[in-house]
């Protein structure tokens, strides 16, 4: 790549999980963007064009949650059938069984929800309250089935040669990134007051 002058890419920045994607410390140093560099046609848009884009980002990595929870619920389910403990197999161990159901249950209602978001976004309709909902809820799913698959695992959850450990690694960054859920649940409360009051 070519040289841009007052721009580095300083350092790889270490990370908890998702260490398949680099993240880098960027610096800035009176760095001059010329004007046939600029992104999205329109000079001065370019918060709405993000804001935009954070709808279709937010579906983005509530189906990446889907996909490391259900990983995660996958390894649980097989390891429970295989490991045997007072001369069961695990996954009739009531507890067990109910960590198991409401993975399930979870992730059902999680997929639902992007389902119904991502359908929105092709239809062309404003789905910022749906796709916020998605995230916030597949994101938190993924968090509790990546840990409730490392209690199901026992010692092996906790062992970097087996993948539930990675799971509960890279389920953090789906509840910090596009939005956290905290600043996620304001916008959609914002959101349902402003519909309502359009009704
Ligand atoms: C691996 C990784 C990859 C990323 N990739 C991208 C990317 O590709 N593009 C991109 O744009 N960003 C990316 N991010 C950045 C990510 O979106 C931000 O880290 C995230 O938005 C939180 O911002 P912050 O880290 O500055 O936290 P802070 O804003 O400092 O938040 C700290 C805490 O305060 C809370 N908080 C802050 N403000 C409020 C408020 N008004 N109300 C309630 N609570 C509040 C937050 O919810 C959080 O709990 C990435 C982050 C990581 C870790």
């Amino acid at each position: 790549m070519e040289k841009v002058p007052g721009f580095d890419v300083v350092r790889d920045l270490p990370k908890m999980g998702y260490r398949g994607v680099e993240s880098c410390e960027l610096r800035f140093t009176d760095c001059r963007v010329p004007s046939d560099a600029l992104l999205g046609e329109r000079e001065g848009q370019g918060f709405a064009q993000m804001m935009r884009g954070l709808e279709t980002g937010r579906i983005q990595v509530a189906s990446r949650a889907l996909g490391v929870g259900r990983a995660a619920f996958e390894d649980a389910l097989a390891y429970s059938q295989t490991r045997e403990a007072f001369g069961v197999k695990i996954f009739q161990h009531q507890s067990i069984a109910n960590y198991l159901a409401d993975m399930a249950t979870k992730l059902t209602a999680a997929r639902l929800l992007v389902h119904d978001a991502a359908e929105r976004v092709g239809s062309g309709a404003r789905s910022d309250l749906e796709s916020g909902m998605a995230k916030l809820f597949a994101s938190e799913v993924a968090m509790e089935i990546a840990l409730n698959a490392v209690r199901i695992s026992g010692a092996r959850g906790y062992s970097p040669e087996f993948d539930v450990e990675r799971y509960f690694r890279d389920a953090p960054l789906m509840i910090v990134g596009e939005g956290t859920n905290e600043i996620l649940r304001q916008l959609i409360t914002k959101e349902l007051v402003r519909r309502l009051s359009h009704d």
